[in-house]
């Protein structure tokens, strides 16, 4: 293949990457640089809102739940649509709990890999989900990885875009057994959204990590509480259903 021949394909390969970059880490960057419809806050003080990622898984879930419920705290759970499905009797218990739902795609995919019609797919299809389980609709959403693309606000109108005040690394089992219960009691409390994980089955986690996130949020919940911190769904937080 002569120079001269080669150079067009450089050319056109450089134009795709650049399209790529635009429509998935560029849009990301300056959506969330911006705060473009980006929640990072609850306006409570003092009040923090759990938030759960990747679930319903049949194991960490259930045992999440238990935790919960021990307590008497409310939460929000950002479903994968594919699990939600296949683990109906956890929506419905989240549901009876009182606590809220959010969409995190039908599949764990990243926005930047999906299509403009990939996209809202995923999105209808979780909301589908969750409404033939729990009979609402969906009110918040929060992307995979917090990747967006360039069509995610136009096809997110209808949600709060939920990401977090405070992330803590609780996908790996070493951060959550050597920092995550410090973690969280440094964390600032005044309207906070955490992000946690109840199943450690998408790319990049470990299998096992929250069996040990488990352990640190169930001691940090009765400290927290010991201390009077309130802990808030996002449906209440931002007062939009009646209670
Ligand atoms: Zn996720």
């Amino acid at each position: 293949m002569s120079a001269g021949s080669v150079e067009p394909l450089v050319g056109i390969l450089i134009v795709i990457t650049g399209i790529f970059f635009i429509y998935s880490l560029v849009s990301t960057v300056i959506i969330r640089l911006l705060n473009l419809r980006v929640i990072r806050r609850i306006p409570q003080d003092e009040t923090i809102a759990l938030t759960f990622d990747d679930g319903p898984h049949p194991v960490y879930t259930r045992a999440l739940l238990d935790v919960l419920e021990k307590h008497g705290v409310k939460a929000t759970f950002f479903v994968v649509g594919e699990h939600a499905e296949q683990y109906p009797e956890l929506i419905n218990r989240m549901k009876v709990e009182g606590h809220s739902f959010g969409v995190h795609h039908y599949r764990h995919r990243s926005s930047w890999f999906l299509s403009p019609l990939g996209l809202k797919n995923q999105l209808d299809k979780t909301n589908r989900v969750i409404k033939q389980l729990t009979g609402e609709e969906t009110l918040f959403y929060r992307p995979p990885w917090g990747h967006f693309n360039l069509f995610s606000l136009l096809f997110t109108k209808r949600y709060r875009i939920v990401i977090w005040s405070h992330i803590f690394k609780d996908w790996k089992v070493k951060e959550c057994k050597e920092h995550l219960l410090r973690r969280l009691n440094e964390a600032d409390t005044s309207g906070a959204i955490f992000i946690l994980h109840d199943s450690g089955s998408t790319t990049g986690a470990d299998e096992e990590a929250p069996q040990y996130m488990l352990k640190c949020l169930d001691a940090y919940i009765e400290d927290a509480l010991s201390r009077n911190i309130q802990f808030i769904t996002l449906d209440d937080a931002f007062k939009l259903k009646e209670s």
